[in-house]
């Protein structure tokens, strides 16, 4: 075991804590815990969220810098763009080892189907550390309604396919029990027992449809550990999804009754409410593992969380609220004068994790801002700092001019009947294009304008304003989403339903027309460098 520090704040990584040697069945500290991140593969599932494959390899170089142990990039047999980003990831990110040694796990989601695992081989094995996770349903719904299998048909299953991915000289292999938490006891222990004596190395138990409480998951996690032949031999994993928002809250109990790997995502994105988010499982457990949680930790380099989730809500169009732990644009915001008052005489009062831990620069957004709701104690600090030295009486009377003013609501307004429009847009060849259009208000005419020029038939799905009040000034965020008009398909590899690629672009301006503008075009350029990669694959 290594000597842990007694710093009372999250200092993370911690020197002291080296990453343990990669083992696949085993890790030579126990207390180290092994993040799994899936904002590739899950987090991709998010409706809008479709990346193209030079996004993923960015995020993947990214999800390194963080030291994430495992990159979980895709499900390579899902479509030839996704295999073709796997492989890219598996040859690029998981050769690039650094002068610890560390490199990530680069893994390939697959079904227990025999095509699908051979193909996720062909993607990962460039990496020097593959991985196959291998996946199936033990709920009693999802076998009868969705596999039409018995139960005896499934363990038959499990162990031939975790035996072929062994066959095929992969020495790293994840089994998952999909709908574990609705699984029965006894057949998830027998499962999981045959697949570790087949050659699995770790066993991902999934909360599919997110329903778990906390208390029943740390329970099932030692049930699982006390009952299931081989475990003690093998690592148990958490995959766990927010549909009751306790994600996280279900991942770390996991963590502290046995489970050795943890699946999370970026921004928490990904199926439905999305999965525990890699930021606050991970600042949780550096922020309390040493003193609530026997000393568990990781080895993520805290100070990339931040802008890793930028890049990861711009690739992904994934929004994020302000009020989002830890990367929201309010996380580290003191709004109320009593809270401002007592951040001005000492930080510790209201702010227990340091915003520069995770990335944050101390700006007027990060710490203070100065609001309706603010005391004058904040209001005489930002006058000192703008270098004015005023009077008590004097701060009295600027203060409740300002109150008065910070009251009144700001509006923008939209432009009804015919408006005109002309756009000017580059190329990356430098060339420029002129076009003008007519339409029903401003953001009508401006996208006919640039379709003018594109003309990549597409068709608007989701636009959305929101305005975010920043200092004086307002900050108009669009989103859109779009997906191509004549409907080029590929299929969903589970239920084999038409699967329309979706994109997403957000902007953030002063101007509502120019945001508007700005995320069409991102949006735009996704769509074309998918239909690119589509191409080449
Ligand atoms: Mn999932």
């Amino acid at each position: 075991m290594p000597t842990k520090t007694s710093t009372p704040s999250s200092q993370s990584p911690k020197l002291s804590h080296l990453r343990p040697q990669y083992i696949p069945n085993h890790i030579p500290d126990s207390s180290y815990v092994r993040i799994l991140d899936t904002t590739l593969r899950d987090g991709e599932q998010s409706p809008g969220a479709t990346m193209t494959a030079k996004e993923k390899l960015d995020i993947a170089r990214q999800l390194v810098k963080l030291g994430v142990d495992i990159i979980q990039p895709g499900f390579p047999s899902a479509s030839n763009s996704d295999f073709m980003a796997v492989k890219m990831i598996a040859q690029e990110v998981g050769n690039a080892v650094d002068d610890d040694g560390y490199v990530p796990v680069i893994a390939g989601f697959c079904r227990c189907v025999e095509k699908d695992i051979s193909t996720a081989w062909e993607a990962v094995k460039y990496a020097k550390r593959p991985r196959l996770c291998t996946s199936i349903a033990t709920s009693p719904i999802h076998m009868e309604h969705k596999l039409r299998k018995s139960k005896d048909q499934v363990i038959q299953i499990a162990r031939d396919m975790v035996k072929f991915a062994r066959s095929l000289g992969c020495n790293d292999i994840q089994f998952g029990a999909e709908d574990a938490t609705r699984s029965d006891r006894e057949f998830l222990y027998e499962i999981l027992g045959v697949v570790i004596e087949a050659g699995a190395t770790t066993v991902n138990i999934a909360d599919t449809v997110g329903i778990v409480m906390p208390l029943e998951l740390g329970k099932l996690i030692v049930d699982i550990k006390d009952n299931t032949p081989g475990i003690a031999n093998v690592i148990i994993s958490t995959h766990c999804h927010n549909d009751l928002g306790l994600a996280t809250a279900n991942t770390i109990e996991g963590a502290r009754t046995g489970a050795r790997q943890l699946e999370v995502t970026i921004n928490g994105i990904g199926e439905r409410a999305g999965n525990a988010s890699l930021e606050e499982v991970v600042m949780a457990l550096a922020s309390k593992g040493d003193h609530a949680l026997n000393g568990l930790y990781t080895r993520i380099n805290t100070r990339h969380i931040l802008e890793t989730s930028k890049m990861v809500e711009e690739y992904s169009g994934m929004h994020l609220q302000p009020h989002k732990p830890l990367v929201g644009a309010n996380a580290f915001v003191h709004a109320s004068g009593i809270h401002q008052d007592g951040m001005l005489k000492h930080k510790g009062t209201y702010e227990t994790i340091s915003p520069e831990e995770i990335g944050h620069k101390r700006t007027t957004r990060i710490g203070i801002v100065l609001g309706k709701l603010s005391g004058s104690q904040a209001l005489r600090k930002r006058l000192e700092e703008l270098g004015y030295d005023l009077k008590e009486d004097e701060v009295d009377s600027v203060f409740w001019q300002f109150k008065a003013m910070a009251e009144k609501k700001k509006v923008t307004c939209g432009t009804i009947g015919l408006s005109t429009a002309t756009v000017k847009l580059v190329n990356i060849d430098g060339s420029t294009h002129v076009a003008c259009s007519i339409g029903i208000g401003a953001v009508d005419s401006t996208y006919k304008a640039i379709n003018l020029i594109v003309k990549e038939p597409t068709k608007l799905l989701d636009y959305s304003l929101n305005s975010v009040t920043e200092g004086i000034g307002v900050n108009v965020t669009a989103r859109v989403v779009i997906c191509r008009e004549n409907n080029h398909t590929s299929t969903y590899a589970f239920t084999e339903d038409a699967n329309y690629p979706t994109f997403s672009g957000i902007a953030a301006e002063m101007d509502v027309v120019v945001s508007t503008v700005k995320a069409y075009l991102v949006a735009l350029n996704k769509l074309l460098r998918w239909k690119e990669s589509f191409r080449c694959a």
